[in-house]
């Protein structure tokens, strides 16, 4: 399965989602690649941070020729997760005519969802070449207990793309995992944030068959 994690908005927790998903997809027994098509490069930041064995691959591949090269890219992979970029269309372009699922990170703000309009908008061009592209929200840091936090949901059914039911809270355990190039899971295994995950990993999986 190919998971692209797209919006052109930074900071939603692409990185975030992105690495975590992966690492939740190793830890269920898959090879997983990751693809960092991001110019900036955080996932190859994130696995340079490490120490130790690396927990999955990662690759880095920020070119518009993604959809093109990921079947000799990605071979003898179960899994791959793309980490997007932001802003750059045609990279965008490509990593979802690349995927086989488009997962979109949102945060509860009105600016998010105002600025998922332009991801959305990509994957629909795409639907002309590749009919058959799945895409989803993941609402990210999300904050329990506030209106946005339930509202959101709501406003982002004005697109016709569908909301996990999942949702990933904001916890600062995501940026802490990341210092030292870590899943949440590693740091906490059966702490909240590695549950989210995993649910959220679990739905994906039953989006994409
Ligand atoms: P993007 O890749 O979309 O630019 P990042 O994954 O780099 O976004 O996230 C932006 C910042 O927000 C990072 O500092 C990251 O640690 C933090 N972050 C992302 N998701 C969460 C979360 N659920 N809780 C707390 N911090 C988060
Ligand atoms: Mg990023």
């Amino acid at each position: 399965m190919i998971f692209g994690v797209l919006n052109q908005k930074g900071g939603v927790g692409k990185t975030t989602l992105s690495v975590n998903l992966a690492a939740s997809l190793t830890r269920a027994g898959a090879r997983v690649l990751l693809i960092d098509a991001d110019p900036q490069g955080s996932a190859l930041d994130w696995a340079a941070a490490r120490e130790g064995d690396p927990l999955f691959s990662v690759a880095g591949f920020p070119r518009p020729s993604i959809h093109k090269e990921i079947g000799q890219i990605g071979h003898g992979y179960d899994h791959i997760v793309i980490d997007g970029p932001p802003r750059v269309t045609d990279l965008a372009r490509s990593a979802i005519m690349a995927a086989d699922i488009v997962v979109i990170p949102v945060q509860p703000s009105p600016y998010d969802i105002w600025a998922a309009e332009e991801v959305v908008k990509l994957i629909e061009e795409a639907r002309i070449y590749k009919e058959n592209i799945k895409s989803v929200f993941v609402i990210n840091r999300k904050i329990t207990n506030t209106a946005i936090g339930r509202d959101v949901r709501e406003a982002l059914a004005a697109y016709p793309v569908p909301v996990l039911q999942a949702v990933i809270t904001q916890r600062v355990i995501f940026a802490e995992a990341a210092a030292h190039g870590q899943a949440v899971f590693e740091l906490d295994a059966n702490g909240p944030a590695t549950a989210e995950v995993e649910a959220v990993a679990t739905e994906l999986m039953g989006y994409a068959q």
